[in-house]
This record gives structure tokens, C-alpha cells and sequence, in this order.
């Protein structure tokens, strides 16, 4: 299944994709993820993207689309994949159209995770992320007390809170989901792939509605037709052909027919009328006897 994950920062996309991820052993596309990698490592995109990610603004499409095409070249995502935090506005999602329409193989399903803002600033505010494997947990997740550590790895290090999870950012992060990714919601529904899920609850209770989401998505969609064998159809074609001929031959030979029937009634017609001529004729003659 190919499935974009959509809604708002801190609306639990992340943690719904790494839950589908061990579910279908589908992989989870973050380009959020993705970009981080490739700040911390130094690429020309990450160099490119850092500003944009420090301030909570959008990274520009280019080197997201960039990003974006090199990852869904890898073979892992031949049987699918859940893209989390991409698209982002309309033309990220026009692109990723495109691209997947080249390859014959378009989108299954969006989802889309309604949460309200009060709760998203809150969620926000407690995530934490393991440096290592990038697992998201919530310090609002354990009992008051316990310590939370990345249940991963028994050597991973302490969780840490992301540099764009503060305040300030999170106010511009949630203006340009409004402004640039909402748009998207209509766009899908239109397309007929949007399913919308109430994201406001349990990891369990929303993992539970995305499933059943996911499988009302698939289940709604027709079955491809089987393809007919390509010799048959050109067998039928030819047939069709020589079928179209026969029949053309036929109608001009009873063309022929009939115009020749009609000569040949008048040619019969005309010989009867002399023949009973002459012998009314020769009745004639024989009564004036
Ligand atoms: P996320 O981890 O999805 O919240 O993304 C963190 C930051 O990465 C965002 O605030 C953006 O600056 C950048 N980013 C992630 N995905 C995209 C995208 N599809 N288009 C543009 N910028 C993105």
C-alpha cells in the first residue's frame, strides 16, 4: 500500500507510521526524517534545508522533491510505503502525482488525523525523540516519575526534544500547516482518497481507526481488470478484420445479385408480355376464322 499520512505538527503522524511500519513492514518516509539526516550529515540538501527547518518554515520543493525522489528509487518501497510529513502543499503533491504516475503505481490512500490545537501544542510540548533510531515517545505517555527511555535498544541514548519543538516555532510550524498543507485535504477528497480519523485519543484507539481507514480504502477500490492475453486480442482483431471484409464481399456480390435480378426480371418480364402477345395474336386470328 502507498499511504500519506496528513495532518497538522504533533497530530501523531510519526508515531501512527512507525506503528503501521511494524504492522505491514511497510517503510515509513519522513522527510522531516530525512531532512534531519541530512543536516546532521552536511549534504548540500541539508545545508540547503537548515534555515527553513530552524525557523518553522517550509524547506523549499526542490530539494524536498529532491529528497523525496532518491528515497522512493529504494527497492524497500517496491511493495509500498507510508510517506509521513509529505506532501506539504499542492505542489509537492502534484509532483509526487506525477512521479508515481510515471511508474504506474499512484496512491492508495490518505489519511488524514484530526486533532485539536490545545491538545497539539500539548503533544508537542512532551515529545521527545531517540537521537539514535528516531523513535518518538511523550513525557505525557508515563506514569509521573518513571524515566522514559527509547524501548529500542537497551544501549540507545536519552531521549532528546527536538530544536523546532519550542514555542515560538511550534506558533509559525502550525501557520503554515494552516496556510500551505490544509489545501490538501480538499485536494484528495476530490481525488476520492482522503479518510479522515479522529486522532484525539490513545496510540492504540488511533492506530485501531487508521487500520480500519485504511482497509475501507482498499476495499472501495475496484479491482484492476485482468489483462487479456495480447496474441487473443490481436487474434480477435484480425478476425474482426478479415469478418469486416467477408461481409463487405457479401454485400457487394448480393449487390451484383440483386441488380442482376432486377435485369433479368425485366429481360423475363418483357420476353412473357411478346410471348403473350403473339399468342393472343394467334387467337385472334383463329376466332376471326
Ligand atoms: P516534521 O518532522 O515533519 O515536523 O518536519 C520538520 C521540518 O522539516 C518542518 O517544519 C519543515 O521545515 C521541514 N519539512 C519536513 N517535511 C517537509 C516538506 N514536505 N516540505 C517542506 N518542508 C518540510
Amino acid at each position: 500500500m502507498r499511504i500519506v499520512l496528513l495532518g497538522a505538527p504533533g497530530s501523531g503522524k510519526g508515531t501512527q507510521a512507525q506503528r503501521l511500519v511494524q504492522r505491514f513492514g511497510l517503510p515509513q518516509i519522513s522527510t522531516g526524517d530525512l531532512l534531519r539526516s541530512a543536516v546532521a550529515r552536511g549534504t548540500p540538501y541539508g545545508m540547503q534545508a537548515k534555515a527553513a527547518m530552524d525557523a518553522g518554515l517550509l524547506v523549499a520543493d526542490d530539494v524536498v522533491l529532491g529528497i523525496i525522489r532518491e528515497r522512493l528509487a529504494d527497492p524497500d518501497t517496491a511493495r509500498g510505503y507510508v510517506l509521513d510529513g509529505f506532501p506539504r502543499n499542492l505542489a509537492q503533491a502534484r509532483a509526487l502525482a506525477r512521479m508515481l504516475e510515471a511508474i504506474g503505481k499512484p496512491l492508495d490512500a490518505v489519511v488524514l488525523m484530526e486533532v485539536p490545537y490545545q491538545q497539539i501544542v500539548r503533544r508537542i510540548a512532551g515529545r521527545r525523540t531517540c537521537p539514535q533510531c528516531g523513535a518518538v515517545y511523550n513525557v505525557h505517555d508515563v506514569p509521573e516519575g518513571q524515566p522514559l527511555r527509547c524501548t529500542q535498544g537497551a544501549n540507545h541514548p536519552p531521549l532528546v526534544q527536538r530544536p523546532d519543538d519550542n514555542e515560538a516555532t511550534v506558533s509559525r510550524r502550525l501557520e503554515v500547516y494552516e496556510k500551505s498543507t490544509r489545501p490538501l485535504i480538499d485536494h484528495y477528497a476530490g481525488q476520492g482518497l482522503l479518510r479522515t480519523i479522529d486522532g484525539d485519543a490513545q496510540a492504540d484507539t488511533v492506530t485501531a481507526r487508521l487500520i480500519a481507514a485504511l482497509v475501507q480504502s482498499t476495499r472501495g477500490k475496484a479491482k484492476p481488470k485482468a489483462k487479456k492475453p495480447r496474441v487473443k486480442v490481436r487474434a480477435k482483431v484480425k478476425a474482426k478484420g478479415k469478418s469486416k471484409a467477408k461481409a463487405r464481399a457479401k454485400t457487394r456480390a448480393g449487390a451484383k445479385r440483386s441488380r442482376a435480378g432486377k435485369t433479368g426480371g425485366r429481360k423475363r418480364a418483357a420476353s412473357v408480355r411478346k410471348r403473350t402477345s403473339r399468342a393472343s395474336r394467334r387467337g385472334a386470328g383463329r376466332r376471326g376464322r
